[in-house]
C-alpha cells in the first residue's frame, strides 16, 4: 500500500526551529527590557477578534479587510450564543483599543503605555519577509486628553525609542520615514483635492489604482506599481492640506527629534495602509540588500487619534507601531551573515553560535554503567546553574569529543576512577588544557567566566 504524502504546514506559515529561534528570543528580549525602561507594560489580546471590530477599525476599503483576512462563521454551540461572524487578527492594534474600552482604561485618567508580541494574519502572497502568519512586537500609548496622549512629545518619545531599540539590537543603516497625514477633517479636505487630481490621470494608472481612486484615492499613494510613480509624484501633497492645528503638531514632534538627535527624513506618500491613522506616520525601512528585497519596511506606525471613538469607545488620542519580527529576524541574519563572510579568515564564529551560547559543559560517562553518576553530577551541575548536556556511556572517546566540541566549551569525562574519586576530567576546548578536578570543584571551574 503506498504510504500517504507526508502532511506539510499551511502555504504562507512555516516553522521556527532552533537554532534561529534563539534569535527571537533574543530580539523579544531586548524589546522587552528597553520597553520596561520607557514604562510600558504587556497586554495580551486575544487572536481572534469579532469581524467587525477590523471592519470599523482598520477600514472595509482596506487591503487587509477587503482580501486578506481569514474569517469564517463561527457556529452556536448552544441556545443562549448566536453564531458570529469571526476573524483571526490581521494587526493588534484594533484589539487593544478594544481592550481599552472595554476595560474602561480610560477612567483611571492616566496615560496607558502598553505591548504586546504575538502572530498576526493575512491571506498575502507569500514571499520573503511576507507571511500569512508573521509576529509583531507593537506598542500603543494612548489615553484621555487630560493624560497628555495627544501631545507630539509622545510621538517623539516613541520614535526615539524605537531607534534605541534598533541600535541595541544592533541593527545597521535603518531610515526613519516620517510624514503626517493629518486630522479627519483635513483628511477629508485632501480627500477631494486628490480625487479631483486623480479624475484627470486615473485612467493612465493601473486597474487597482483606478479603482483606489474611487473607493479610497489616499491609497494610491501607497502604491508600488512601477509604471505609475511618475503620476503618483506629481500628485499634490497632503502637507499643502493640512490645517493649523495638524501642522503645528508635525513640527513640534521634527523638532524634538532633532533636539534628541534622532535622524528622519520626511516621505510625503507615506500615508499606510490602514484607515485609522492621523496626523503623524512613520515607517522604518532598511536599505536594499540587507536581506529584506523589496519587503524593505522593518516597521510602520502612527496616531490613531479617532480609533477609540470609531470603536464606541470614550475619546482616546493615541499612537503606536508594529515590528515585523520576521524581518527583524531576517535583517540580522542578513547582517550577521555579511559580517561572517568579512571576517571569515579570522575565524569568526559560526552564525547559530551568535545567537546560541555553547553549553558550558558536556558530561561523557565513559561506559554505560558510569550513566547514573553522569546525570547525578549533571544535575548538581545544572542546580548550580551551569548549562550541561550529557553523552552516554556507549559512545566511543571520540564521538563523545567531537559531539562536546560542538555543543560546549569543556568536556568532562566520567570514567571508573573518576567514579570511584569523586572526581573528573576536564578539558576546555578554547585553550585545549585538560586537568583532574574534585567534583567539588567543577562549578567553579566550569563556569563562563
Ligand atoms: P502594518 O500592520 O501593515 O503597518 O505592518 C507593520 C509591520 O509588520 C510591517 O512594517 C512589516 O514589517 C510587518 N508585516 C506586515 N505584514 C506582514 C507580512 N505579511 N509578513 C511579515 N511581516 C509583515
Amino acid at each position: 500500500m503506498p504510504s500517504p504524502n507526508p502532511l506539510k504546514a499551511v502555504r504562507g506559515t512555516r516553522d521556527l526551529l532552533p537554532p534561529e529561534t534563539a534569535l527571537w528570543n533574543h530580539i523579544e528580549q531586548t524589546a522587552r527590557a528597553v520597553f520596561a525602561r520607557y514604562g510600558f507594560g504587556e497586554i495580551r489580546t486575544p487572536i481572534f477578534e469579532v469581524t467587525e471590530l477590523f471592519a470599523r477599525g482598520v477600514g472595509e476599503e482596506t487591503d487587509i479587510v477587503s482580501k486578506e483576512m481569514y474569517t469564517w462563521e463561527d457556529r452556536a454551540r448552544a441556545q443562549s450564543e448566536k453564531p458570529q461572524s469571526l476573524t483571526l487578527r490581521p494587526e493588534n492594534t484594533a484589539g487593544v483599543v478594544r481592550a481599552y474600552i472595554e476595560h474602561k482604561l480610560g477612567e483611571t485618567g492616566q496615560l496607558q503605555k502598553l505591548f504586546y508580541i504575538g502572530p498576526q494574519f493575512r491571506r498575502e502572497r507569500p514571499q520573503r519577509g511576507r507571511y500569512r502568519q508573521f509576529w509583531q512586537i507593537g506598542v500603543e500609548v494612548l489615553g484621555p486628553p487630560s493624560s497628555g496622549s495627544e501631545s507630539p512629545l509622545r510621538d517623539a518619545e516613541l520614535l526615539e525609542m524605537l531607534a534605541t531599540l534598533l541600535d541595541a539590537l544592533g541593527v545597521r543603516n535603518w531610515q526613519l520615514q516620517v510624514n503626517s497625514v493629518g486630522s479627519s477633517e483635513d483628511r477629508k479636505r485632501y480627500d477631494a483635492v486628490l480625487r479631483q487630481a486623480l479624475a484627470g490621470v486615473k485612467d493612465r494608472m493601473c486597474p487597482d489604482n483606478q479603482r483606489r481612486a474611487e473607493t479610497n484615492p489616499l491609497r494610491v499613494l501607497d502604491s508600488k506599481e512601477p509604471a505609475d510613480q511618475a503620476l503618483i509624484d506629481a500628485l499634490p501633497k497632503i502637507a499643502d492640506s493640512l490645517g493649523e492645528d495638524s501642522r503645528a503638531h508635525f513640527a513640534a514632534v521634527l523638532a524634538a527629534l532633532d533636539a534628541c538627535g534622532v535622524r528622519y527624513t520626511i516621505n510625503p506618500r507615506l500615508v499606510r495602509g490602514l484607515d485609522y491613522y492621523t496626523r503623524t506616520t512613520f515607517e522604518f525601512t532598511i536599505p536594499d540588500g540587507s536581506g529584506l528585497g523589496t519587503q524593505n519596511a522593518l516597521l510602520g506606525g502612527g496616531r490613531y487619534d479617532g480609533l477609540s471613538e470609531m470603536l464606541g469607545g470614550p475619546r482616546a488620542p493615541g499612537i503606536g507601531f508594529a515590528i515585523g519580527e520576521d524581518r527583524l529576524v531576517l535583517t540580522l541574519q542578513a547582517q550577521a551573515e555579511a559580517d561572517a563572510k568579512a571576517t571569515e579568515e579570522s575565524g569568526a564564529p559560526h552564525l547559530a553560535e551568535m545567537w546560541v551560547p555553547k553549553l558550558d559543559a558536556y558530561i561523557a560517562p565513559m561506559g554505560v554503567e558510569r550513566n547514573a553518576a553522569a546525570l547525578a553530577l549533571a544535575r548538581e551541575l545544572r542546580r548550580a546553574g551551569l548549562s550541561v548536556e550529557i553523552g552516554d556511556g556507549s559512545f566511543r572517546l571520540k564521538k563523545s569529543f567531537e559531539a562536546a566540541d560542538r555543543v560546549a566549551r569543556h568536556i568532562v569525562i566520567l570514567g571508573e576512577d573518576e567514579v570511584a574519586t569523586s572526581t573528573a576530567t576536564v578539558k576546555a576546548f578554547a585553550t585545549g588544557e585538560q586537568i583532574k578536578a574534585p567534583q567539588a570543584d567543577l562549578v567553579q571551574l566550569l563556569r563562563h567566566r
